[in-house]
Parts: C-alpha cells; sequence; structure tokens
C-alpha cells in the first residue's frame, strides 16, 4: 500500500458549476476533516455526503487585527464525499470535495491540503493506484484512459466493454489453459529420469492451436477497433477541378466540420471528419485540395501518391469531360497496395453522363480493384447518400465475429508476441524436443499473455503508461 496520500483537481481546469477535487490514500479523511468545518468526517461512514466550509488558515489580516488573532476563514461552501478503503476507485481512502467551479478556489484548496499533508497527484497517479492495489488490470486502467478520451457511441462502448474486463477475461481463460500444461511439463521436469510424460502432446497442440485461433481473432479485430477508435482515413484524389471540395462540402454539409491539427508531423495536417452511425471518417490532407500548388501536375500526381499511402479508402474523383476511361483505368490498375478500398466517383453526371465511358471503366476495374462505380453530381448533391451508405459499410464489413474487440496498440503488440511464442511452443513439441526448452518456451508465452492484463510488467512499461494520462485521472 502506497504511504503518500495524494489530491488533484479531477475536474477541467476552467470556470463551471462546479468543480472536484479528489483525495486518496491512508490520510485522505484525515486531511480532510483539519480543513473542514462540518462534522468529524473521521467518524462518517463510508459511502456519504456531508455539507460544510473548507477553511484554510488566515493569512491577511484586516486593519487592527493582530496576527495573534490568526484563526481560520472559509475558502468555499462545500460537499464532501467519503469513500473508505478498499471499495473505492484506488482501493485506498477515497475524499471528493465538490466546490464552486472556479480554477483559483481549486487552487486554493489544493495549496491547503498539501499544507496539511498531501503532496499532488502525478498524471494517472490515482488510476495507478487502482492497478497496484489490485482493483483493476492494466488493460483495465488503459480502458479508464480510452473511455475518457471517447469521442463516439462505437468507441465508448468499446472501451466499457475493456474496463468491464473484457480482454482481460479472454486473456486470462487462454492463460489458464496454458498454465495447467506448464504445470504438467514441469512436472515431467522433476521425474526426469524416469521418463515419463504427464502432458499428453497431442492435446497441447490443440490447445495451441485454439489459442492460435483466438490470437488470429483478436489481432484480426484491431482493424475494426483502430477503426472505431481513431477513425478511417478517408483520401479524395481526383484533377484539379474535379470536384474534391464541391464534394467534400456537400458530404459535411450536416456537418459541423471540424478541423484539427496533429501533433507530431512534419506540417500541420488538416482535416475534416464526417460521422456516420457513430464512426469518423477523417478526409486527409484536405488542405492539400484547397492549395492552388494542386494545379501543377507534378506536384498533383507526387501528393496524390502521398495520401494514397496512408489512407484506408480512396475516393478516386473523375468526370467524362476532363479524362478518358482508360486514363481512370490506368491510375487506379497502377495504384499497388491491395488493403486499401477504391471507390470510385464519376461527377459531374449532370452535364454528361455516356453509358459507354463507365461501362468501359466498371468492366476493366470492378470488383478486382475497385469495390465499386458510384455516379454523381457533387454539386447537385446527387447520390451522395449512396456514397455515404458504401463508407457505413465498409466499417461493417471490418467488424468481426468477436465480441471482445482490440483498440489499444500495446495490445496489439503483445498479442503479435504471444501468437509468435504459441507457434515457437508448436514448433517445440513438433520437432520432439527437450522438455527443458519446451518448459522454457511456454513460460515464454505465458509472460507474453501476461503482459496484456499486467501480470508481467515492468516500471518502464507502467510509466509509459500512466505518464500518458492527465492529472487527476
Ligand atoms: P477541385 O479542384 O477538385 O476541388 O474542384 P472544385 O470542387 O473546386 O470544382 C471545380 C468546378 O467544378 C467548380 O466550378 C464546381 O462548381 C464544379 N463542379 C463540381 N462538381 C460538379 C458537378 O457535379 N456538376 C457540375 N456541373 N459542376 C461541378
Amino acid at each position: 500500500m502506497n504511504q503518500d496520500t495524494i489530491c488533484a483537481l479531477a475536474t477541467g481546469n476552467a470556470v463551471a458549476a462546479l468543480g472536484i477535487i479528489r483525495i486518496s490514500g491512508r490520510d485522505a479523511i484525515a486531511i480532510a476533516n483539519k480543513v473542514f468545518s462540518g462534522k468529524n468526517l473521521e467518524e462518517a461512514a463510508s459511502h456519504t455526503v456531508h455539507y460544510g466550509f473548507l477553511l484554510e488558515e488566515q493569512k491577511h489580516f484586516t486593519e487592527g487585527q493582530k496576527p495573534t488573532d490568526k484563526g481560520l476563514q472559509a475558502i468555499d461552501e462545500v460537499l464532501i464525499s467519503i469513500f473508505r478503503a478498499p471499495k473505492t476507485f484506488t482501493a485506498e481512502d477515497v475524499v471528493e470535495i465538490s466546490f464552486h467551479g472556479s480554477p483559483f478556489i481549486a487552487k486554493r484548496i489544493l495549496e491547503v491540503l498539501v499544507e496539511n499533508g498531501a503532496r499532488l497527484a502525478k498524471p494517472g497517479e490515482f488510476t495507478m493506484r487502482a492497478f497496484l492495489n489490485g482493483r483493476i488490470d492494466l488493460a483495465q486502467a488503459e480502458s479508464v484512459a480510452d473511455l475518457i478520451a471517447s469521442e463516439n457511441e462505437a468507441s465508448r462502448k468499446m472501451a466499457l466493454n475493456q474496463l468491464k474486463g473484457g480482454i482481460s477475461h479472454e486473456i486470462s481463460d487462454l492463460r489458464n489453459d496454458l498454465l495447467n500444461f506448464t504445470s504438467l511439463i514441469e512436472l515431467e521436469l522433476d521425474f526426469a529420469e524416469e521418463d515419463v510424460e504427464f502432458a499428453d502432446r497431442t492435446a497441447l497442440l490443440s490447445l495451441l492451436n485454439r489459442i492460435k485461433g483466438r490470437l488470429h481473432e483478436l489481432l484480426e479485430s484491431f482493424r475494426y477497433g483502430n477503426a472505431v477508435k481513431n477513425g478511417i482515413s478517408v483520401a479524395i484524389i481526383g484533377k484539379p477541378n474535379a470536384g474534391k471540395s464541391t464534394l467534400l462540402n456537400a458530404l459535411l454539409k450536416e456537418e459541423r466540420a471540424i478541423v484539427s491539427d496533429i501533433a507530431g508531423t512534419t506540417r500541420d495536417t488538416i482535416e475534416e471528419i464526417l460521422h456516420l452511425n457513430g464512426t469518423a471518417f477523417r478526409f486527409i490532407d484536405t488542405a492539400g485540395i484547397r492549395e492552388t500548388t494542386d494545379t501543377i501536375e507534378e506536384i498533383g500526381v507526387k501528393k496524390a501518391r502521398e495520401k494514397i499511402e496512408t489512407a484506408d479508402i480512396l475516393l478516386y474523383l473523375f468526370d467524362e469531360s476532363d479524362y478518358t476511361a482508360a486514363e481512370v483505368v490506368d491510375f487506379i490498375r497502377g495504384i499497388q497496395r491491395k488493403d486499401l478500398q477504391i471507390i470510385l466517383l464519376q461527377n459531374k453526371t449532370d452535364l454528361a453522363d455516356n453509358s459507354s465511358f463507365s461501362a468501359e471503366i466498371t468492366k476493366a476495374l470492378v470488383p478486382d480493384f475497385a469495390k465499386t462505380l458510384i455516379k454523381i453530381s457533387a454539386k447537385n448533391q446527387t447520390n451522395i447518400d449512396e456514397l455515404k451508405s458504401e463508407l457505413s459499410t465498409f466499417v461493417d464489413n471490418l467488424k468481426t465475429e468477436t465480441s471482445t474487440v482490440i483498440t489499444n496498440q500495446r495490445h496489439y503488440e503483445a498479442l503479435q508476441k504471444s501468437l509468435q511464442s504459441i507457434e515457437n511452443v508448436e514448433a517445440a513439441v513438433q520437432s520432439s524436443i527437450t522438455t527443458e526448452l519446451l518448459a522454457y518456451e511456454l513460460r515464454n508465452a505465458l509472460e507474453a499473455l501476461g503482459e496484456i492484463s499486467g501480470e508481467f510488467t515492468n516500471d518502464e512499461v507502467l510509466g509509459n503508461i500512466f505518464s500518458k494520462f492527465c492529472i487527476g485521472k
């Protein structure tokens, strides 16, 4: 159990109706009691709320007052909630002070708490305590961050599922099965001279197979999980004047266009986001669309290639007046990426719609190279709904059978590592390797699986995870 008592602002540092400061640790209740005018909190039952004033030592004196008159004065009128260990967020004694939401008051209350023996919490320290005190596992701790960051319904659901222990249960079931075999194999080591086999190798192989299948499924779900959590990136490509801006505006018509600067890129990337059925579609580098340099063909083509590299979906926009069918076909056939979803958009069909033009393109490209060809008029907003439903279908198709969806890059990497180690065990069994080496591979696999829930971890990994949290979480 951690000895320090920590405190932090749990709500945003902005003017609001209310703010909450959280205290956690052995002295949480005693410290709160020292600065509270209401009833004796040390005698208060768990999960109760108390009204009173938050007090500080009087430091400023009005005229005529002497320092000997030094007393206590109120900072704010507050409600204090008492949560006694172990049924609390951190599994320690926790106090929540609900005050009038002024950043200035928050600062004063925190100062008073520190003066009375608490210390300011580090980023993620509350959640880290919950993990260290065994109340939640690492995957659950990470889901707290995801839950707070969730921007749409689908990612909220996934984070909540994980907070309830989704992936942890899955993994721990698999680990337990494997652990049984490992114990038997290690037992064999104790009876090495007698040349006995306690662990049925055929049964072990079939278990390994089952685990591999499950790991594959979980890894596969990351595509969907990642799409839901981080959005799906869509590139709109087409010659200058093909109607890219017009199309973007048509798509975002009822949507408040969100422009975001993404940190960490060499130049600021401007994205616009369309939400469809709870999934965010990020239109990448829409600044480029509006740049005049696009009119220089060379730069245009180079940019198009770059965009295609990072996109999940390509909307290829062309129109009859400015393209030949062969030109469209060549461009699409020239795209190397097999996992890119391509949707052909024949634009300006209000001006011209020669059926042999589209037929030639469809015949050459759909379905082998492009998913579909949709005839639109960006200007008149014709068939924009068809396009939207095609985008939604893309997400539906990513959904896997599995109820647990991987959304976290660290889990994804740990699963890959686990898969590799399971394959090593499999190879070890098949090559009738020594029992020692088999036991070694099995332990590696158990460790890899344990990394996800935090059964095996180190300070560096923990520091890395929790430092990304904000203070107060
Ligand atoms: P961008 O350079 O690809 O972004 O193209 P714009 O969106 O700026 O469009 C170029 C021109 O084509 C503009 O004058 C648009 O009004 C026009 N345009 C775009 N889509 C359509 C369409 O579906 N029908 C017609 N008639 N004009 C269109």
